[in-house]
This record gives structure tokens, C-alpha cells and sequence, in this order.
């Protein structure tokens, strides 16, 4: 079966072309710039990768130069669009109405568009990239997978906040958790790789890049998440500044005249290691800093360890336990110090890594102390093998 995975983002398309009965990447490429000036198409097939500048006028063109260029490289394999079994659609916000993949129907669609208010950046923009091949590709299966749906097993006092009732239930404002792909398809994987079922374990995963969230599985479900509403809580990020007393951000609004638009623009996109560094959002670029004596910067890295051992503390504690620390994304899988200092000073709960383990960057390892109670690993995330293979599952009943 060969399945095409589309993660439509406001201005960017990627994709992947998967074959699932050999296992093999047939390609992958992204859209940028979409709507704008010049855009960029860029295609990586059989290790070469053809990259072109042009106008792309809107997602439907996005969709269009993606399936032409499929199928005018030769090194891709794919001789017509036949060929494609069905599409999968990363899709951010499902709220509480999808704990698992779907096909799309009017009415999932319709949900998809109705939480776009929760999710204005993302669940629009998917929804462009899904009306784009409808139209390219008329009578496709199309898979809508939720970065939320793993997160749904949430009992409710770890999703439900303090709100009064009325408004939390009107607004549907709760806890519904990000990177859910991403998490379960780590989850999953040291499960394999420690040879256990994933049934029985007590796991933390940290999918610690650009955007970060932590999540605490037992026995295979999510019992808790740092990620919030939106992705905005939790970890300090990149551009987020993470968990935040809520009566400060009325308090800055208020002192300074800021609008609620603007407010979610300094909280979202200003905020985070880059608001607190001055430096850059990058954490390549914060250890650089550091390196050359920068304080600021210094303080910016020490937030995001100190926030990464308390999420991890109190997972701990609300498991009565933990079986393995998952590592993964950007930081996760390449920032050597990064995992060491967050790992450092815990041995009481039994983590200790292997100093020489730990120097893996982006595969798959485990870095504990071999007399270590909890294991440690390093697990690079796949989020488009997980929604390829939750789409298989899923056309396999149609
Ligand atoms: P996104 O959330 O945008 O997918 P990534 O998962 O690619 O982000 O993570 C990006 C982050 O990973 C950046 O902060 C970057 O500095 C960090 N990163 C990547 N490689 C390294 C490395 N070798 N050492 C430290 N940090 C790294």
C-alpha cells in the first residue's frame, strides 16, 4: 500500500510518499512560501534532492507541483496517481472528539473546521491541504490523524483546570495536549526495542525541539501532558514561554496597553529561550552564547533543564514510578548536555546514564548506566511513519 502523508501548515506543505508493504521512504518534499512572492519546492528521492524557486499561488497549486513533480521523478517509482492508496493529514487540534485516526467525512470535516477557532494557525491551513486533494485526487480515502487523539485517555483531573464550570464546558477549555504522533509512535518503539509490551510499562517521553512537551504513559495511556489547551503550555520553548502564572499576562496587558492579538504574539513568538536569551531561539545558538560568557543566554538553557526535571518529577510521582525516559526531536535526540543535565542529580529515583552511551546524536540507543533502575533512551521520532501506518490500519476496514 502506498500512502501520502501531508502536513499543511499556514504557508508550507510537506510531504512524504511511503511505500508500507516494502517499508521504504519513495520520497518526501515540502512546499514553502505558499502565497507569497516566490515559493520553494524542494524533492528528495533515491538520495538526490531537486530543489525550485517559483510562484505557488495557494495549497490547491501546493498540492499540484507536489504530485506532478512524484510523478515526473524518475527516481520516485511512481508511474500515476492510481497508484497512491490513500492520503493521511496531520491535523493539530481534534479536541475531544477524536481519539483515533479517521476517515474524513463532512462531519469530521466539519469538526476539524469548528476547532480551527482553538487552533487558528493549524486546523484552517489542514483543512486547504485536504480541499487541495479533494480536487487533484477525487475519490481518495483521505485520514485525518490528531496530534490530540493519543492524549485522550487523560483522566479528568489531569485535563480539567480550575475555571469556573459554565465557561470551561461552553468554551471547551481544557487540557488536550500536542505532539501526540510523536509520543506514541516513541512510546511504541522503546517498547520494541526494550522487549516489553508496552501494556506493562510506565514510560516518560520528552519530544524536547523547537516546540517541547513532556508526557507521562502508563500501560500504554496518556496519564498526563504538559502541553495545554494550545501548545503554549508547559515547557519553555523556542518562541514559547511556556507555563506562566495566568494573572501575569493580565497584569503586562494591562501595565502596558497590550491587546489580546498582540499578547499572543509576545507569549507565542517572542517569549521562550529567544525572549529570555535576547539571543536566538535555537538552542545551538544559546550554547554558542554561553560558551562566550553570555549570563542571559545561560539562564535561558537553565529554565528549560530545571522544567524538564519538575515535569518529570511529578510524572514520577503521579505513575508511582517510571520504567524508561524517552528522548526524542531536535534537542531531544541531539543535545548530548541536554539529556545529561536534565537526567543529573536524580539517582535517587534510580536514572544514572552512561556518560559514553550518551554521546549518540539521532539514533536510536539506550544511554542509562547499565546498573541503572530506570533506562534511558534516545528514540528518533517518525511522526510520518505513525500516521502512515495508522492510515493503513485504518483503509485495511473500509
Ligand atoms: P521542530 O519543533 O521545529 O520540529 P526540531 O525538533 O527540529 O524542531 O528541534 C529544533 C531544536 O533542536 C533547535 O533548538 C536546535 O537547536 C536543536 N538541536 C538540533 N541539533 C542540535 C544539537 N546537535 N545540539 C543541540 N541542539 C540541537
Amino acid at each position: 500500500m502506498k500512502v501520502l502523508v501531508i502536513n499543511s501548515g499556514s504557508s508550507s506543505l510537506k510531504f512524504q510518499l511511503r511505500n508500507m508493504t516494502d517499508h521504504t521512504v519513495m520520497a518526501q518534499g515540502t512546499v514553502e512560501k505558499i502565497g507569497l512572492p516566490m515559493g520553494i519546492v524542494t524533492l528528495k528521492a533515491g538520495g538526490m534532492k531537486v530543489s525550485r524557486d517559483l510562484h505557488v499561488a495557494n495549497h490547491e497549486v501546493a498540492v499540484e507541483l507536489a504530485l506532478s513533480d512524484l510523478l515526473e521523478t524518475e527516481a520516485v517509482g511512481l508511474h500515476s496517481l492510481d497508484e497512491i492508496d490513500a492520503i493521511g493529514h496531520r491535523i493539530v487540534q481534534g479536541g475531544d472528539s477524536f481519539d483515533k485516526a479517521m476517515l474524513i467525512t463532512e462531519d469530521v470535516y466539519e469538526k476539524i473546521r469548528e476547532y480551527g477557532a482553538m487552533a487558528p494557525l493549524h486546523n484552517p491551513a489542514h483543512l486547504k491541504g485536504i480541499d487541495a486533494c479533494s480536487v487533484m485526487m477525487p475519490g481518495k480515502p483521505q485520514i485525518a490523524v490528531f496530534d490530540t487523539a493519543f492524549h485522550q485517555t487523560m483522566a479528568p483531573e489531569a485535563y480539567t483546570y480550575g475555571l469556573p464550570k459554565q465557561h470551561a464546558e461552553k468554551h471547551k477549555i481544557r487540557r488536550y495536549g500536542a505532539h501526540g504522533t510523536s509520543h506514541k509512535y516513541v512510546a511504541n518503539r522503546v517498547a520494541e526495542l526494550m522487549g516489553r509490551p508496552l501494556e506493562e510499562l510506565k514510560l516518560i517521553t520528552c519530544h524536547l525541539g523547537n516546540g517541547s512537551s513532556i508526557t507521562a504513559i502508563k500501560n500504554g495511556k496518556v496519564v498526563d501532558t504538559s502541553m495545554g489547551f494550545t501548545p503554549h503550555e508547559g515547557m519553555i520553548m523556542g518562541t514559547r514561554c511556556g507555563d506562566i502564572d495566568a494573572t501575569a499576562v493580565l497584569y503586562l496587558m494591562q501595565q502596558e496597553q497590550i491587546d489580546a492579538a498582540e499578547m499572543d504574539r509576545i507569549l507565542n513568538k517572542e517569549s521562550g529561550l529567544l525572549g529570555v536569551s535576547g539571543v536566538s531561539s535555537d538552542l545551538r545558538d544559546i550554547e554558542n552564547a554561553i560558551a562566550e560568557g553570555n549570563a542571559d543566554a545561560k539562564l535561558a538553557r537553565d529554565i528549560f533543564i530545571h522544567r524538564a526535571k519538575k515535569y518529570i518529577g511529578s510524572y514520577i510521582a503521579e505513575m508511582n514510578g517510571v520504567d524508561a525516559i524517552v528522548f526524542t526531536a531536535g534537542i531531544g535526540e541531539n543535545s548530548i548536555e541536554s539529556r545529561s543535565d536534565i537526567c543529573a542529580g536524580m539517582e535517587f529515583l534510580g536514572i544514572r546514564l552512561d556518560n559514553e552511551k550518551n554521546t549518540v546524536r539521532g539514533e536510536e540507543c539506550a544511554v542509562h548506566a547499565d546498573d541503572a533502575r530506570v533506562q534511558v533512551w534516545v528514540v528518533p521520532t517518525n511522526e510520518e511513519l505513525s500516521i502512515a501506518e495508522d492510515v493503513v490500519k485504518l483503509v485495511e476496514t473500509l
